[in-house]
Order: structure tokens, then sequence, then C-alpha cells
């Protein structure tokens, strides 16, 4: 395929003998004016690759590009914003669009049939970028997660003695991250010879020749990213950012099972701040907390955070709350916003926690650890309410608005849903041993 590129012709300008004057500043010679769709026929005859840019008859002031190809003359409406394009790629300059089209054309008409099968076979399975990249930790990555358990709310008994008991709390703290996570492929313009790492096949073109994931670098045909499985190992180097950064993106990156700030400001938190009055209400002082955050940004989880950088435990609480705010995709998802909103506003107590328990089945694996162990540490804050003063209706107050945005923000929505928000959380705390 390579070789073919190579083969593809060249493209032949034919230029106007006469200047025109409607000729716009951004085209050459090659401009005729408005003339005929047959007599740019005619001038095109026998070359093949030559093309010139002419005024449509049909819609004066658009412009279309003729080229000659496969002894026939194509004819494309030719756009310009400062770049030139007849399609989805941009362009310097008319002639690299032209020697863009002619290279996928030839590629194209002689390898069609090829083409169409290319994905059919991909190396990605056997070979794959998993064995291209040996220094990469790479998982083959299947959904495996905490198996959650069906729970049973019985209307005579007491909510909050589950039918099924649960184990200690298992923190999990040993590495691992078995979680999917998608590639997040751009648009990509490959400076030198690429080969797709999907198909193995050459990614013909002279500007965008195909995609590559930002997260892990991965390179492939537009074509083959549709294919391509959700198994993005994100790298390290590639992740600018702690805070803000999608929360399974970072928990991969890191190799962890909750984003790692979650797990580290608690820890800060249960060792020095458990009774500390009005934990997550009290504010620390923002330009502190602003700090730890560029500090996570920086340092990752070499970040200080302990007593002897910020004293004052209202700054951790603050960087906590922060980076759950500031998530791209809330904890709560998005698409599941409403169900939770919903769930809050069911009448019975018991069909509240199922439907709450259903939707917790449904979150992102990352999302669900992250909040199942975040609602255990908030249930063990509120056994220091004496201390404290905080309630699991105070913090859900703190957190709703936090753990749940709504996908379309708008004052109205934000203002009624702020009970059920409220209630939510509320409920994880109390039943966190069952919910979970
Ligand atoms: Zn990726
Ligand atoms: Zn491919």
């Amino acid at each position: 395929m390579y070789q073919l590129q190579q083969e593809a012709q060249r493209p032949k300008r034919i230029t106007c003998p006469h200047e025109m004057e409607s000729r716009p500043k951004y085209y050459g010679r090659e401009f005729y004016g408005m003339i005929s769709r047959e007599y740019a026929d005619e001038l095109l005859a026998g070359a093949e690759g030559a093309y010139l840019i002419r005024e449509s008859q049909r819609q004066p002031g658009t412009h279309t590009l003729a080229l000659r190809f496969g002894h026939q003359t194509l004819n494309y409406r030719l756009f310009y914003d400062g770049k030139h394009f007849v399609g989805e790629k941009r362009f310097e300059s008319v002639h690299d669009l032209v020697t863009d089209a002619l290279i996928t054309l030839y590629i194209e008409t002689k390898a069609a049939e090829y083409i169409a099968k290319m994905t059919t076979n991909p190396i990605y399975e056997h070979l794959g970028y998993t064995s291209l990249i040996k220094d990469k930790m790479v998982h083959r990555l299947s959904r495996v997660r905490t198996e959650p358990r069906r729970v049973t709310f019985q209307r005579d008994e007491r909510i909050s003695s589950p039918l099924v008991q649960r184990g200690a709390l298992k923190d999990t703290p040993e590495k691992q991250c078995f979680y999917e996570k998608i590639h997040n492929f751009k648009v990509h313009t490959f400076r030198g010879p690429h080969w797709c790492e999907y198909c193995a096949n050459f990614m013909w073109g002279l500007i965008a020749q195909g995609v590559r994931c930002s997260d892990c670098g991965l390179n492939v045909h537009k074509q083959c990213s549709k294919l391509v499985p959700s198994d993005c190992q994100p790298d390290l180097r590639r992740i600018k950012k702690v805070f803000s950064c999608d929360l399974t993106t970072l928990v991969k990156a890191h190799n962890t099972t909750r984003p790692m700030v979650v797990d580290m400001c608690i820890r800060e938190i249960e060792l020095r701040g458990m009774k500390s009055e009005g934990l997550y209400r009290v504010s620390g002082f923002s330009e502190h907390v602003e700090d730890v955050r560029l500090s996570f940004d920086r340092d990752g989880d070499k970040a200080d955070i302990s007593a002897s950088a910020y004293a004052d435990i209202n700054i951790i609480a603050g960087a906590l709350k922060l980076y759950l705010r500031d998530l791209p995709i809330p904890v709560i998802t998005f698409d599941l916003y409403s169900k939770f909103i919903q769930a809050a506003k069911l009448p019975i107590a018991e069909s509240r926690l199922e439907a709450i328990h259903e939707s917790l089945l449904q979150l992102p694996p990352a999302h669900y650890e992250t909040l199942r162990y975040l609602m255990a540490h908030l249930k063990r804050v509120t056994q220091f309410e004496k201390d404290n003063l905080m309630t699991s209706e105070n913090l859900g107050i703190v957190y709703g608005p936090t753990l749940m945005q709504p996908p379309e923000q708008n004052a109205l929505t934000t203002l009624n849903d702020m009970r059920q928000q409220k209630l939510v959380v509320q409920l994880m705390i109390e039943h966190e041993d069952v919910l979970f």
C-alpha cells in the first residue's frame, strides 16, 4: 500500500494564459474564471492528474475543482476558509489537496477490495500494540469488578439490617485496574510513513491520514478506530493533569482502583481531621486549596498534603471536594443523573433504596469504586458527629451538588433537584453497608 502511494499520479496544474479579474487572491493561475464544464473537460483531456479551478456557472461565486483521474474529469465543490478543502481534510494549498486526492483516489481504486478486507483480520488481537509496545504494562481488560451483591429490601425488616451481611470493608489497596476505557481518538497528521496499529496497513494520504489516541498514543485508520476494543491504557506522560482529568483515565494511568487524590485526601483526613468541627462544611482558605490542586497536578501521588504542609484540615477537605466537583464527568455520571433523582422522589423508603441500588450498579466501575470508598468514609465521619457536628444530612447538602450535576446546567433544574441530590447522598451514607 505504501508502494501504491508512491505510484500515485502527481498533480499537473493547468494554468490559464490570461490574467482573470475575478480570480480570488488565494488561487493561482490554475483559476480559469467562469468556463463551462465541457470546456474544462477539454482543457484537461488526456493528462491524468491535471487540474484547474473554475467558477461555477450554475452557482456564480462558488468554485469547482476539475480533476482528471481514471480517464474522466471529476468535479468537486472547492471551499476556502483560510485552508482549502472539498471534504473533511483541510490543506494549506490547492496543490497539496490535489496530491492527497490523487493518492486517495488511486489507492482506493486499486485496492478497494483489499481495503474492504483490511479490518476483517486485524493484527490487533494477536499481535496488537500490546506486544508492539512491550515496555508498557497493558492488561487485557475484561470487565472485572467487585461482584455487586444482590440485596433484598424487605418491608418488615429494618432497612439498616440487611439480609445479607457484608464482610468488613476492604480497601483493596493492592494496585489493580481492570476497568474498560475507550480510546480518545483525534484526527492526526503523521509525518513520514505510518502503519495502522490495528490492521497493520499503510496509512495513506498527505495529511489527516488517520487518528491517534491522545491518552495512549495508539495510531489507527479512521475506519479501524471504530473496531478497536475499549482497552485504552493511558500513558502517564500524556496525562497532563490530575484535576479535571476523566476519572477512569486517571485511575488507568496510575494503575489504581480509585483516583489517588481521593485515597490520599481521605487518608489524611482520617488521620487528623475526623473530629474537626464542620468538617467538609467549613471551607479552607481558597488560595491554599488551589495550592493543593497545583501540587497534585505537578507531583501526582508525590504531592505533599501532610500536616506540615497544610495544617488546616479544611484545606484537604476542600481539595477533595474540588477534585470531585471539577471532574469532566461527575462521579454520578450525567447519563444516570435523572435515574438517581427519580429514585429519590419515590414515596416508599424501600423502593427508593432499591432504585438507588439499581442505578449504582450501572455506574462505570471506576466511578462505582470511588463512590463506595467515599461513602464508607463519610459514614465514619458521621460516627464522630458529637465532635464534628456533621450528620448524614449535613454531608448530603455538601456532597449532593459535588457528586451529582445535571447534564444540562440551568438554574431552575439545579434548584429543583437540590432536595433530591441531598437525599441521594444522605441515603447512600446511611445505608452504605447495604447499598454497596
Ligand atoms: Zn487510547
Ligand atoms: Zn487500519
